[in-house]
């Protein structure tokens, strides 16, 4: 399916107040401090209670690099799996042998066998938080004024306790999908050597192998506490990182020459300022494009639109990137980020390095940006190296019509019909790792938030209660129908 309106899924067209949108979107708020969250639960039905004591099992168990443990996270939610009557062949704790803290749970929930299983990761570790940068204890849940807070309350814990959580009261009713269901709570997703997802597609494959994944990354955004839009990651930007080295045999700076390592590199650090990359569009960006031109400004919606319709209208691109957010969607960038050169204030330099970051589009390559870089720089002094390799996943396709169908279908009934919009990362989750091995992976959670209010790997994480909550019943029930019974007729 190449085309993702919003009404693709049945059921009635999103109600849009187009109004309120557009003022939104045009104003761009930025995060503020809210002092309280509204529509928290004042009390508690059974399945929300027993999520939120998982949740609190997870925050308070140190999952930090180097001083906190994911295999006791792991432990500690398989031990939920055995008591609930899960056999124990089909929970696996696993990780590499000489990383005892960085071991990753996989639970396999038995369908009919009417398909191939469906994947829901989260990641258990965290960045790591000082209780001296924090006003209370990170690792203690905390509930207060509508807010968790606790380091992973939202970055990935929320998730990974609304997973365990479902696939336990999925048991509980006697529900059996019609296809496998599998979980995979893994390690290292945020830093350090032992990314659990790397991991388990190297040496179990068998475990995770899924015909898509659901994971974090996309969820919904919060106007002030009202639904705005809700998003559905289906793509990722690669992360490139090139080092522009220029030698020189240097000499003495009362004689300098035309040749000089500082300048060579200035330049061709200018010439990539100036040079811009072809707008590149793909199966998650076009689709993008043409739901957020609904609820942009008209002059902004018409050249998304000319953008869709035609990528070499430079006139719309132009107008496009006029904002960085949209303009960092429709083109690799390339960015100078660290500089250093010379060795002594009287001497010409005999290095001089930077480095230049690339978020590379999904329709490009490594190699091809790289070569890139060489012909705009145009200088053989300068040596242009990286140590990233190829992405081998190719260009994304579009969304599974199943799980957008559902993702709109629920946007309906628990977030007022508000625009699902494909959305293309231009930051990283382990999505890339699956979608390089072959396995589709969408970003959708039905946790919604305002832009920046969780402050993931800052101070003081939060996350609405009623966020989780919402969150926690959404994933319900798009597993129930996604992997229900004929997920692929109509939804309604
Ligand atoms: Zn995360």
């Amino acid at each position: 399916m190449g085309h993702a309106d919003g009404s693709n899924g049945g059921g009635p067209r999103p109600t849009v107040d187009r109004v309120r949108l557009k003022r939104s979107f045009a104003r761009r708020i930025p995060a503020q401090p809210r002092l309280s969250a509204p529509g928290a639960p004042t009390t508690l039905t059974p399945a929300q209670a027993e999520a939120r004591a998982i949740y609190k099992e997870l925050v308070e168990i140190n999952t930090a690099d180097s001083v906190g443990s994911v295999t006791r996270a792991a432990e500690a939610m398989a031990a939920r799996f055995r008591a609930a009557g899960f056999p124990a062949s089909d929970i696996h704790v696993v990780g590499p042998a000489n990383a005892p803290a960085k071991h990753n749970l996989v639970v396999r929930y038995r369908g009919r066998g009417r398909g191939k299983p469906i994947l829901l990761l989260a990641h258990l570790d965290v960045v790591q938080a000082l209780r001296a940068d924090w006003p209370n204890d990170p690792f203690e849940l905390r509930e207060e004024n509508g807010y968790f807070l606790g380091r992973g309350v939202a970055d990935d814990k929320s998730m990974a306790a609304m997973f365990t959580a479902n696939l336990l009261r999925y048991k509980a009713e006697g529900w059996v999908p019609e296809r496998d269901l599998i979980l995979a709570l893994t390690a290292d997703e945020e830093g350090g050597s032992q990314n659990g997802v790397s991991w388990l597609i190297a040496n179990h494959r068998d475990l995770i192998d899924a015909e898509y994944a659901i994971n974090e990354g996309g969820g919904g955004t919060l106007q002030g506490d009202e639904p705005l839009f809700h998003s559905i990651q289906a793509a990722e930007k690669v992360y490139t990182d090139f080092t522009l080295t220029v030698r020189n045999t240097g000499g003495h700076s009362s004689v300098p020459r035309k040749d000089n390592a500082i300048y060579s590199l200035a330049n061709a650090l200018q010439r990539i300022q100036q040079h811009t990359f072809p707008v590149e569009l793909n199966d998650v960006t076009r689709p993008f494009f043409e739901q957020t031109a609904k609820v942009e400004m008209p002059s902004l919606a018409a050249a998304m639109r000319a953008l869709v319709a035609n990528p070499r209208d430079t006139t719309a691109a132009r107008l496009v990137s006029m904002d960085p957010r949209y303009a960092s969607m429709l083109r690799t960038t390339c960015v100078a980020t660290m500089l250093s050169g010379g060795h002594a204030p009287n001497a010409l330099p005999q290095t001089a390095t930077a480095n230049v970051n690339c978020r590379i589009v999904p329709t490009s390559k490594t190699s091809e940006v790289k070569a890139l870089l060489e012909r705009v720089v145009n200088d053989t002094a300068v040596v242009i190296t990286t140590t990233s390799r190829d992405r081998t996943d190719g260009a994304p396709g579009p969304i599974h019509p199943t799980v957008l169908a559902a993702t709109v279908q629920l946007t309906n009934r628990l977030f007022k019909g508000v625009p699902v919009i494909p959305m293309m990362s231009t930051g990283a989750t382990d999505g890339y790792r699956l979608r390089n091995a072959g396995i589709p992976t969408y970003g959708v959670s039905g946790i919604f938030s305002m832009t920046g209010e969780t402050n993931a790997h800052g101070r003081d994480e939060k996350l609405r209660v009623k966020s989780f909550y919402d969150g926690l019943t959404f994933l319900y029930e798009l597993v129930r129908l996604v992997a229900g019974p004929n997920p692929s007729g109509p939804v309604s």
